[in-house]
């Protein structure tokens, strides 16, 4: 195998006549608009297969995967025994519409590690979130709901406001096609900010049903809370009997073996009420889950009132991908993510000062990002400074030399467990011209 993977080929024929065909049938020829290449210029790699670390797009190109799927391939892609697992499972047929065994396994995995009691699995993290807002709002009989600016929970009507890095990278402030109605009842306030909150609990408290928060916002970049922030949240719903959901979709089983939670929650000895999982859970299908106390679950149907329901929800097919990721997710994982994370924050951080370009690098756990602009990055606000055509040059410039960022400054970079000597290599080499071109561009926003 060579070690240089710009060499394969440099052309880019068959992404650009895939794309081509793939526009005239889907809208901007993607399917999420985190995939598109808008804020980043070029065109978006069809990959035809990955490998552990790597990505092989259908000009035959090789590249250093740090999107990750977005968050779920934490043991890198095509794993040995999570692919014979699900290999496993589709013989035996893919959706029964029953009750099977994997759905109860991934249940416990998910309540062994969490401070939840019950879980609920649905099919994505966008699901996840607007069910425990509705059986936070079932559960309270209170209908306003608080959300952070720059924080991401899907695209839920009600919580698409101010919703971070998809809409950031496309300068779209909310939506079209949501209507008032859907948003009046959010209240939207500055992350990390505790007077905001201690605010809005004094003058609408008796009204709130929930406070929704990123365990660890990573869709604005990472953007960690301050110290006892979270715990903060926590207590002030307590005082309102209104709920706390930590939405840990992007951080649960990947910020450490507990999510964000393990660095926070359970060394401060809190919990909060309800959570959401996606991402990592799902082993790189289409798997998610919400839960948390087991007297607010219980207020779910068929148990309770509040409806919610899926047709291919804890589908066996996928919750074999999400339980077998998780039993293979050990402390050796999370050590080794860390590392090679630190590795590329260093390598990153050295490339940028040489080059002279702004840059703070954020982490939360084993997630980082590199904004392009001075930091602290406290909140939404501030992650705006980010110099977007600093990082467009930077892309680029990475993506040529064979290492695939997340098109998009709002990003955090993943890595996993199988990002190697080789693949870290490839990234830091590729670093210090990427860093120049940013240099070079920087500014022009
Ligand atoms: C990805 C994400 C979601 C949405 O999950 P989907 O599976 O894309 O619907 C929700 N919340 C957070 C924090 C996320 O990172």
């Amino acid at each position: 195998m060579s070690s240089t993977p710009q060499t394969y080929t440099t052309s880019t024929a068959a992404s650009q006549s895939w794309f081509a065909r793939a526009s005239t049938v889907t809208p901007g020829g993607v399917n999420s608009p985190v995939r598109a290449f808008n804020a980043v210029g070029g065109t978006p790699r069809f990959i035809a297969s990955a490998q552990g670390p790597w990505l092989t797009d259908v000009d035959g190109r090789r590249y250093v995967d740090l999107i990750g799927s977005w968050g779920p391939m934490l043991l890198g892609h095509a794993h040995p025994e999570v692919v014979a697992a699900v290999q496993d499972a589709v013989a035996r047929g893919t959706s029964y519409g029953t009750p099977t065994e994997p759905e109860v396994m991934l249940a416990e995995e998910i309540v062994a590690r969490t401070p939840v009691e019950k879980v609920r699995l649905v099919s994505s993290g966008t699901e996840a979130t607007m069910s425990a807002i509705r059986l936070a709002r079932g559960f309270t009989g209170r209908d306003v709901v608080v959300k952070f600016a720059g924080c991401y929970h899907g695209h839920v009507d009600s919580l698409l406001a101010s919703a971070g890095s998809g809409l950031a990278t496309h300068a779209i402030p909310g939506t079209p096609g949501v209507p008032g109605s859907s948003t009046e009842l959010t209240v939207v306030l500055p992350y990390n900010d505790r007077e905001a909150l201690r605010a809005v609990f004094a003058e609408r408290g008796h009204e709130i049903a929930c406070v929704i928060t990123e365990a660890a916002p990573g869709n604005m970049g990472v953007v960690p809370p301050e110290a006892g922030f979270n715990g903060f949240i926590a207590q002030l719903c307590r005082t309102v009997g209104a709920l706390m959901i930590s939405d840990e979709v992007m951080t649960g089983f990947r910020a450490s073996p507990q999510g964000f939670w393990g660095l926070d929650g359970a060394l401060e000895g809190w919990a909060p009420d309800l959570m959401t999982f996606g991402k990592v859970m799902g082993g790189g299908f289409p798997a998610a889950a919400f839960g948390g106390r087991a007297d607010v679950m219980a207020h779910l149907a068929p148990e309770g009132p509040v409806y919610q329901a899926g047709t291919l929800s804890g589908n066996p097919v996928a919750t074999t991908a999400g339980l077998t990721t998780l039993r293979l997710a050990t402390e050796e994982v999370y050590a080794h993510v860390q590392q090679v994370g630190d590795v590329l924050k260093v390598g990153a951080a050295e490339a940028l000062t040489a080059a002279g370009v702004p840059h703070t690098v954020q982490a939360a756990g084993t997630m980082f990002s590199v904004f392009l602009c001075d930091g602290p990055v406290l909140d939404y606000e501030g992650a705006q400074r980010t110099d977007t055509a600093a990082y467009a040059a930077f892309f680029t410039s990475m993506l040529e030399q064979g290492v695939h960022l997340p098109p998009s400054a709002f990003e955090a970079w993943f890595c996993s467990a199988a990002h190697d000597d080789e693949a870290v290599q490839a990234v830091l080499d590729a670093l210090p011209a990427a860093a120049r071109a940013a240099a070079g561009a920087g500014g022009a926003v």
